[in-house]
């Protein structure tokens, strides 16, 4: 197919700078590789010794980018393509997962006010308190199903609704390419032009700071003209690891809403409704979903397979009953694995390592520097780093310290171990009698 661009909409002599407007981010990553130089070369050579060229996208554009431009160019200023490459103008978006819908969602009290909050923000978004709304909470709980119902209600209330889904892998990648093909402003004006943007792992962009910067001022431009955004992360906003305050301050603008893991009563239901939903008519006893509901606590990804597991042996054996013991041997593994997970607190590892090393739990939390002391200190502070999913900050409370102090603390236990094998061992000894498995530490 051929489509024809308008090539310049305006251009504009401001000291040494020609700015050249033109009416798609596409244009501006286009061309500013091919034609700024050329044309800084012919400017110079009429005697305008210091032209700069600078492509940007025509001011009448900005305000209303999700309209496409009115304008009527003159043949010349016509530039003939053979691609259809709109969408590159668009931003990156990664495609909805077709089930990850409000429908499907079971809601419980783990997850109900989260539900609630998506719910409001999915039937007027950009239009509520809650923007940004951040979802928080472990892994395999339903954060990204939650979010993506939100893209999939406001798609169908509005199909032209730009909804942007990414991850913030993918959004820090395009970023670094834009940054490396000098198109930053093809960047921006990008994803500064979506109405919802669902940005999923906010976490990973920890101790990325020029990004951060970047995403800053995204981030703004979208709330000042009341765009949607949604995150997700692992941990609350104020526990973010590694993020500048001022993003920090602003993630807490708007709503945060924690995911917790849920209650026997909920992984029931959700058992139930994955049962409905994928066994084909086949009904599975009351007491094998109570029994995986009693023994698969951790997450909801792991109730999934569960169910799966069950479903799949019933299909390829469909003369044999279903019974609890085959159902026990299926899922043998998946309930050793729950088991070693057990989660840990702070307090534990901190009770277990005094007794380990024959001190008081008042002597692991005071401020005596004597190495008899520090060393325990350090330990607990590594183990609580390594085996449980606090933040620095909650394992800094929990030992009345600062969380420079824990990172530092399990900074050194780390280097320690490496070059001290009696440590090691002791280290190793002591994950073992918490019920874990050591080979964790190397993780
Ligand atoms: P997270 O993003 O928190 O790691 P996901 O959203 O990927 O978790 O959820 C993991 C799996 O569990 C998905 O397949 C999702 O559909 C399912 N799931 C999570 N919570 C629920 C729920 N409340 N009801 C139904 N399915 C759920
Ligand atoms: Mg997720």
């Amino acid at each position: 197919m051929e489509r024809y661009f308008p090539l310049f909409v305006s251009h504009e002599l401001k000291e040494n700078t020609l700015r050249i407007g033109v009416a798609e981010a596409l244009q501006v990553e286009w061309f500013t590789p091919l034609f700024t130089k050329p044309i800084e070369n012919a400017l110079h050579a009429l005697g305008y010794s210091d032209a700069r060229v600078v492509f940007d996208i025509a001011e009448t554009d900005r305000t209303s980018s999700s309209q496409k431009p009115a304008f009527t160019p003159s043949p010349a200023s016509f530039l003939k393509q053979t691609a259809a490459p709109t969408l590159m103008g668009m931003p990156s978006t990664l495609p909805l997962t077709e089930n990850y819908t409000f429908q499907n969602f079971v809601v419980g009290p783990s997850n109900s006010f989260a539900h609630a909050t998506a719910m409001a923000v999915a039937n007027g978004p950009g239009r509520t308190l809650n923007n940004p709304l951040f979802i928080y909470g472990g892994t395999g709980l339903g954060k990204t199903h939650l979010m993506q119902s939100i893209g999939h209600y406001v798609l169908r209330n509005n199909p032209s609704a730009s909804v942007c889904y990414i991850t913030s892998e993918t959004f820090l990648n395009e970023y670094v390419n834009a940054l490396a093909n000098n198109a930053m402003q093809a960047f921006r004006e990008r994803y500064r032009k979506v109405d919802v943007l669902l940005l999923d792992d906010v976490q990973f962009i920890a101790d990325k700071r020029q990004f951060q910067e970047e995403f800053f001022n995204t981030f703004s431009s979208l709330m000042t003209y009341r765009k949607q955004v949604v995150m997700t992360s692992d941990v609350a906003p104020k526990d973010l690891k590694g993020c500048e305050e001022r993003l920090i301050g602003r993630f807490q603008q708007g709503m945060a809403v924690e995911i917790e893991a849920p209650s026997y009563e909920t992984r029931l239901a959700i058992l139930k409704f994955k049962v409905k939903m994928q066994s084909s008519g086949r009904i599975i006893p009351e007491e094998i979903l109570k029994y995986i509901a009693e023994n698969i606590r951790s997450h909801v990804r792991a109730l999934e397979g569960a169910v799966s597991r069950v479903i799949t042996f019933m299909a390829l054996n469909t003369s044999i009953p279903m019974t609890l013991e085959i159902v026990q041997h299926l899922l043998k593994d998946s309930i050793e694995q729950e088991k070693t997970i057990k989660d840990l607190t702070v307090e534990e590892i901190m009770k277990v390592v005094a007794d380990f090393y024959g001190v008081t739990l008042s002597d692991i939390l005071s401020s005596q520097r004597t190495q008899t002391l520090v060393t325990p200190r350090q330990v607990a502070m590594y183990l609580s780093y390594k085996l449980t999913t606090r933040s620095l900050v909650e394992i800094g409370r929990s030992f009345g310290k600062t969380h420079a102090t824990v990172y530092h603390g399990a900074q050194t236990i780390q280097k320690r171990i490496d070059v001290e094998n009696e440590l090691r061992k002791t280290v190793e000894n002591i994950t073992s009698q918490l019920g874990r498995n050591p080979s964790e530490l190397m993780k």
